[in-house]
């Protein structure tokens, strides 16, 4: 796809163009500031996802074919269980509906606050500067968005995008109370990225997001699609712990006290479940990185943090 592709234009109550248009094959709704406060209404030919709880807060793009995406007849993993392709993003829309309100404090509870930790090194890998123009897909609640807001200044642009509805308005209403002007928030999955043109962010971040895709190859062939030349990838997600006596202490944590907070904060405990056996079904350090080296990135490397429990891979598109 490329920014010369004709898109249908969101429907909103004014639809004028702003400057960053480059950045997205639509025009993102003119809003309060910069499209984030304009409610829409879906266009005739953008249709609500069948997951979605609430209309029309953010702009919608390319679901529902994205959100149900899977080959019919094709499986795949959901945690421990294999179910049909096209059921899994339903399945993870359920799991982030429910546990987007209580999502901030469970990430600090479960991980005692490192996943600030872990999030520090990435963006500090990230290399962003002032002016840039950064994407954080599947960026949910804008940890990454939010700081990325501050570093590219009034010259960048960040856009937030996320599948899921209640993540993206939870991360919408916190970084605009925060006072972050440079931010758009738009729906996408992170298969297709296909509100976005072709070569036009130098910045893309994924973080603990990727394991939850159902076609990791096409998202990061999507990434690397709508990455500039000269731009980079970073992707932070849980990985393969390296020290074996560590796994299992691990592995007893997330099997037993997650699912339990998860109950006790969230009243979900499934959900938590799911995390852990997702962490375990997600591909390790080497398989990513191989995966990110077929998608076309160069110069692919990754950095393990907490023994592996994490690692941030990079890549660049040159
Ligand atoms: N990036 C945030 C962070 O680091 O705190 C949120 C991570 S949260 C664990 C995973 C996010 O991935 C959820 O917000 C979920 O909606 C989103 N997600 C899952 N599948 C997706 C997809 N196919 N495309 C885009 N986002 C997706």
């Amino acid at each position: 796809m490329s920014s010369e592709t004709p898109k249908p234009t969101p429907q909103t109550e004014s639809t004028q163009k702003i400057d960053r248009s480059p950045f997205l094959t639509d025009p993102l709704p003119q809003g309060t500031p910069q499209g984030q406060q304009q409610s829409l209404q879906q266009s005739s030919t953008q249709h609500s996802p069948a997951d979605s709880p609430a209309s029309g807060t953010v702009p919608r793009y390319n679901l529902p074919r994205g959100a149900s995406s899977g080959n019919v007849g094709e499986t795949t993993h959901f945690g421990y269980q294999t179910i049909k392709s096209e059921e899994k993003a339903q399945k993870v829309a359920e799991v982030f509906h429910s546990v987007a309100s209580k999502y901030d404090i469970m990430n600090d509870l479960m991980s005692f606050g490192i996943h600030r930790l872990w999030k520090r090194f990435a963006i500090h890998m990230s290399g962003v500067r002032r002016g840039q123009h950064v994407l954080d897909i599947a960026g949910g609640t804008g940890d990454l968005a939010k700081v990325f807001s501050r570093e590219v200044g009034p010259t960048g642009h960040v856009v937030l995008s996320d599948i899921n509805e209640s993540m993206l308005n939870v991360g919408r209403d916190r970084l605009i109370d925060a006072g972050c002007s440079n931010v758009d928030f738009v729906l996408a999955n992170a298969e297709t990225l296909e509100p976005f043109a072709d070569n036009s962010f130098d910045l893309l971040t994924i973080s603990f997001g990727l394991r939850n895709v159902t076609d990791k190859d096409a998202a990061l062939a999507a990434m690397y699609r709508v990455l500039k030349p000269g731009g980079r990838l970073l992707i932070l997600e849980f990985s393969k712990p390296v020290f074996e006596p560590f796994a299992k202490l691990y592995d007893l944590y997330s099997f037993t006290a997650l699912p339990l907070m998860g109950k006790l904060v969230a009243n979900d405990a499934e959900s938590y479940k799911y995390l852990a056996e997702s962490i375990r079904m997600h591909p390790d350090q080497r398989t990513l990185k191989g995966m990110m080296e077929q998608a076309g990135f160069q110069n692919c490397d990754y950095h393990n943090l907490t023994g592996g429990v994490v690692a941030v891979h990079r890549g660049f598109k040159l």
